[in-house]
């Protein structure tokens, strides 16, 4: 199996701009960002989707959820946030290693 975008930037064999890290998760910017703070929380296993998620994987919904925290606690702006999961095509999940989008630095509605 080919290495998914994000491992690739893991393995710093492609470029991004790396907000934080830890052994389990790292966090990127988002390229095309949607709000004017949108980073991208993802779990270094390489995992396709939620509906993939073994047994032993969910521990990284909660490492990935404490990182979000520590993001609205440390980044300038970020109190107030929004997270979304996208899982599966049909949801507009374009990246095939789940990841938590973290959108803050603006009001949002609904
Ligand atoms: P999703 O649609 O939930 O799969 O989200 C994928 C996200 O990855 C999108 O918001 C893209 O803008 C973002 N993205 C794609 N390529 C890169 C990259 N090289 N560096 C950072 N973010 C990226």
């Amino acid at each position: 199996m080919s290495k998914s975008l994000f491992s690739k930037i893991i393995d710093r064999e492609i470029s991004s701009t790396i907000i934080a890290e830890n052994d389990d998760i790292i966090v990127i910017e988002d390229i095309n960002p949607k709000t004017p703070i949108h980073y991208l929380i993802i779990p270094k296993k390489e995992i396709k989707d939620i509906q993939s998620f073994e047994h032993d994987d969910f521990h990284y919904a909660e490492k990935m959820f404490k990182m979000a925290q520590y993001l609205s606690k440390t980044v300038p702006g970020a109190s107030d946030f929004r997270v979304q999961i996208n899982s599966g095509a049909g949801a507009g999940q374009q990246v095939f290693h789940v990841h938590m989008h973290f959108l803050a630095g603006t009001k949002m509605s609904d």
